[in-house]
């Protein structure tokens, strides 16, 4: 199958495709799961949950502050990634260039059979988001890369799908919602403009980063996105987000368990 954007019909029409799979790739039992992560606090409950080990001897290039965590659940084989401290400021690398880096090597070292791309999100209360609902993401965009010249701005706005999960959205309890990505925790009036025209429901820094660079390695993809804070509400986004971000890494931790425990033991084709 064509990729996306590639000058098919597909970019033509501006539809979003999922990563190619192909059929021996659908019917093999999934062995292997990376876990991509932005934050540390989004990590860690995971790390315990699963008994995970930090990798100390670093399949990623020297300098890179990349961490990387290990271990055997069930029958699967789960790395969780998060991109690390930046080196001068010690703040978490979030936003999308650190998730695209991370993302790539990682499934260049590790070759996962599945990613799974778990965070915390803004949510917008006019698609019927609230504070602790989480996402299984049925769309990803961007919001913030406005190339406004025919098929440029299809390639800005980078529209892709997840891998297709019709028995997960039947039999877990998950909200069903679009993401839109972009480099800001808030959100400029041009900004909303695309996030409407994405029909996001909620909106992150990372997701469509992870699925550009999942696409182009074939591999298949699922998001899971907790609402930390109400982008068109009446409370400030950093506020909200600080305030709710511990509680919600919970249920954020809750959901990704439920969909790993959904997964052991099954193949693509029966997710
Ligand atoms: N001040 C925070 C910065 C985190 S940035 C800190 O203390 O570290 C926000 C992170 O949460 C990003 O990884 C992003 O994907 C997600 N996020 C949560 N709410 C968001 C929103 N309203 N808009 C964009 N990203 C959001």
């Amino acid at each position: 199958m064509a990729p996306p954007h590639s000058g098919g019909p597909d970019a033509a029409a501006g539809e979003a495709v999922a990563a190619p799979v192909d059929q021996q790739q659908q019917q093999r039992p999934i062995s292997s799961i990376l876990i991509i992560i932005a934050m540390q606090t989004e990590a860690t409950p995971l790390v315990n949950k699963f008994q995970l080990k930090e990798d100390l001897d670093a399949v990623f290039p020297k300098g890179a502050p990349w961490v990387r965590y290990y271990g055997t659940y069930k029958d699967l084989q789960i790395n969780l990634v998060w991109p690390g401290k930046d080196s001068t400021l010690g703040v978490d690398c979030v936003g999308t260039v650190s998730a695209a880096l991370v993302a790539y090597a990682a499934v260049q070292a590790l070759k996962p059979d599945l990613i799974i791309n778990a965070g915390t999100a803004g949510g917008f209360k006019a698609k019927g988001a609230g504070v602790g609902d989480v996402y299984l993401i049925s769309g990803v965009a961007f919001h913030d890369r406005r190339i406004p010249i025919p098929v440029f701005d299809l390639y800005g706005v980078g529209s892709r799908k997840p891998c297709s999960t019709p028995n997960i959205v039947k039999d877990l309890n998950l909200k069903i919602g679009k993401l839109s990505t972009g480099d800001s925790l808030d959100m400029s009036p041009q900004d909303e403009a695309s996030i409407t025209a994405n029909d996001a429901a909620v909106k992150d820094m990372e997701g469509a980063a992870v699925a550009y660079v999942a696409e182009m390695l074939q591999v298949p993809t699922i998001f899971i996105k907790a609402v930390t804070d109400i982008v068109d509400g009446d409370k400030p986004t950093t506020e909200e987000f600080l305030k709710n971000l511990a509680a919600v890494t919970i249920a954020l931790d809750e959901s990704v368990t439920q969909v790993v425990d959904y997964i052991d033991g099954k193949c693509l084709c029966e997710l």
